[in-house]
């Protein structure tokens, strides 16, 4: 890298190679972020001119200075809280990383971001942080089945235990709730799936946050509102505006958008990112630089493609929706006028998402000849990609759910997931219709 363009920080003491700062507005209008998603965060000066950001494949960063290595140690193990203001290990943080938390901050305008190597390793490394032997964590259900074992079975190890409230509960039910687990022990969080998987079923995340304020008012550590926002965000729901005070990601799903890679993400303040910084530091959860970089790439397309398969979802499921051999379809854009779950949509959601529930007329052996037969969309696990995918919860995701609490969730052998992509919604109708014709 020529140019070392060097910047005294503000005490003074320690010079630091710092990005110039960005073009956040022009004529006094505050970008979008799909604006911001080609270069925020990131000065080609400081890379040899290159117009993207280089992968810098390095596990430690040279300090400048013995004083600076000191500086920064002293924000990496949190003797400073907020990091470290300059690079030093790549467990720690690396520039494509912070490139890209920058960027994933902008769709929520989050004070802070973190990167992790999956969505699973950012859930975990946020609860390690947050709880203790004999706490309680509250949290909506059902969740992601990998995030259940980590709470109920792994965490339960440890002294932790848990209560739930179903997804659409009222705030009555969720009060309830929260009043025995303050009897159980400290709750450490609130930790939410909006909507629930498989059931689309939206969690009334304002209630939520009411809720804890009422239980917890003038308590200093008040447990932190957490949502995992896989499924609709950051486009289509942005839970920090509605009284969360953490946001999860799986990056893997739409952020990634093309199923080439494994990633999460977790945005917040900086008061409330801090600890869970500290833990991923010790741990290293951290993403890798490629992942990251893919990232980038993908930041870039986020609003076209999610705008996209947002709009061919709607075309699919009204095709669906008049077709014989469906029984029922389980999707935002359709919930019932003056219900409860259209007044949270409302409040909640930009977007009606392009993950829906089909329920076929008829059982395993319906769902799996319409599956079996379909030409474009893939018989995959995972949503949020270019492609079309259709999976059957029963016999795949949900398969070591026991069979009371399946039919509880109404995952039933009818049920056919789809994640519709970015392809032609009329190719996508023509697959499917012909399909249907199979079963
Ligand atoms: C996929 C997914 C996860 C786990 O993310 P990974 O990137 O696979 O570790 C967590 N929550 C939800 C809602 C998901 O869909």
């Amino acid at each position: 890298m020529a140019n070392n363009e060097t910047e005294a920080d503000l005490t003074g003491a320690t010079p630091r190679r710092r990005p110039k700062p960005d073009v956040l507005e022009v004529g006094g209008r505050k970008l979008k972020p799909a604006t911001l998603m080609m270069g925020h965060g990131y000065d080609p000066a400081l890379s040899e001119g290159s117009l993207k950001p280089p992968i810098f494949l390095t596990s430690t960063f040279v300090f400048e200075s013995a004083a600076a290595g000191k500086r920064h140690f002293e924000g990496v193990t949190g003797k400073r809280p907020g990091g470290a203001e300059g690079l030093v290990y790549s467990r720690f943080n690396g520039p494509d990383q912070e490139i890209l938390e920058d960027r994933l901050s902008v769709w929520e305008d989050a004070e802070d971001a973190l990167t992790f190597s999956s969505g699973m390793s950012a859930i975990a490394t946020l609860l390690l942080s947050l709880v203790k032997p004999g706490d309680v964590i509250v949290h909506s259900a059902p969740l992601y089945a990998a995030t259940e074992t980590l709470i109920g079975r792994i965490l339960g190890r440890f002294g932790v235990t848990w209560l739930d409230f179903p997804a659409g509960a009222t705030p009555e039910e969720i009060n309830a709730v929260i009043d025995r687990a303050k009897r159980q022990g400290r709750v450490a969080l609130i930790y939410l799936e909006s909507p629930a998987n498989p059931t689309n079923a939206l969690v009334d995340i304002q209630a939520v946050a009411a809720a804890r304020d009422t239980h917890f008012a003038g308590v200093e550590d008040r447990p932190p509102v957490v949502i995992d926002n896989t499924f609709l965000g950051p486009l289509w729901q942005q839970p920090l505006r509605h009284g969360a005070d953490l946001v999860l990601y799986s990056l893997t799903k739409y952020a990634g958008g093309h199923s080439d890679l494994v990633a999460g993400g977790v945005v917040g303040s900086k008061a409330a990112i801090n600890p869970i910084r500290a833990m991923r530091n010790t741990i290293g959860t951290i993403t890798d630089p490629h992942s990251a970089w893919m990232l980038l790439r993908s930041l870039e397309t986020l609003e076209l493609r999610m705008s996209r398969a947002g709009e061919n979802a709607a075309k699919v499921c009204a095709f669906f929706r008049d077709h014989p051999k469906i029984d029922s379809v389980g999707y935002l854009g359709f919930l019932e006028e003056g219900s409860r779950q259209a007044d949270i949509y409302r409040r909640h959601c930009l977007g009606a998402g392009s993950t829906f529930s089909l329920f076929l007329k008829g059982g395993e052996r319906e769902s799996f000849a319409f599956l079996d037969a379909l030409k474009i969309a893939k018989l995959a696990v995972s949503l949020g990609g270019t492609e079309t995918l259709a999976s059957h919860p029963a016999a795949m995701t949900h398969l070591s759910v026991p069979d009371e609490r399946k039919a509880a969730l109404g995952i039933t052998d009818s049920l056919v997931r789809i994640s519709v992509g970015v392809e032609d919604p009329d190719d996508l109708i023509a697959d499917f219709d012909q399909a249907l014709a199979q079963v």
